[in-house]
């Protein structure tokens, strides 16, 4: 983490969630996209033994990849791996939580025509939102060229709309590439 690129958002992004939440006891995470499943191994340790990652993904190879990659590789048994569409999450939250994390886009190393869809990611961030904790956080990484920036422009716009007191919601992007870099949203809820 000491040589971290800001220019590299995944770095970017688990920067920010480990100088807000190391070191704490209790945390409740959510990775809503498990995808290979890095961003979950990187918040179980984070969570450690007091703490609980709930994980999330529609195809069975992110599941499985995410499954195998915790086994082997975090010490900790503080997690949980759903098959189901993160419109869902509420179904299974039993409580508050710390943080969340989206990954949009697609699965690199698998069907590219599997990506997550910007009517399911609003219905997932709305569904969300009432269970962050006052100060929880929710990280969205969009991507553009899965779908010509429609996403990024859906959760743009819902985003602006959330309450200007209870939220305060932030931009992240790199201004001076040209090939349409990822950019991160953060939602960040007000006492
Ligand atoms: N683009 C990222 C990886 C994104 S992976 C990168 O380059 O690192 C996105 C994951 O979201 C995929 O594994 C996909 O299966 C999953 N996904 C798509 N729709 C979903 C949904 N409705 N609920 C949960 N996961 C979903």
């Amino acid at each position: 983490m000491d040589n971290i690129k800001y220019g590299n958002i995944v770095d970017f992004v688990h920067m920010l969630i480990k100088t807000s939440y190391l070191g704490q006891e209790n945390l409740q995470f959510v990775d809503a996209t498990c995808g290979n499943g890095f961003d979950t191994l990187f918040l179980c340790d984070i969570a450690g033994d007091t703490g609980q990652v709930k994980g999330f993904d529609i195809q069975e190879q992110a599941i499985e990849k995410t499954k195998k990659l915790l086994q082997e590789n975090t010490k900790y048994n503080n997690y949980e791996i759903i098959k189901d569409s993160h419109e869902f999450i509420g179904k299974y939250l039993n409580g508050e939580i710390h943080a969340a994390l989206f990954n949009l886009g697609y699965l690199p190393s698998s069907d590219k025509r599997i990506t997550t869809n910007p009517v399911t990611t609003v219905k997932a961030l709305k569904n969300l939102l009432p269970y962050l904790k006052t100060n929880g956080k929710i990280y969205v990484t969009t991507y553009i060229l899965h779908d010509e920036g429609r996403e990024l422009k859906e959760v743009f716009d819902y985003l602006s709309s959330l309450n200007k007191s209870k939220y305060n919601i932030i931009n992240i992007r790199l201004i001076n590439k040209d090939n349409c870099p990822p950019e991160i949203f953060i939602i960040e809820k007000n006492a």
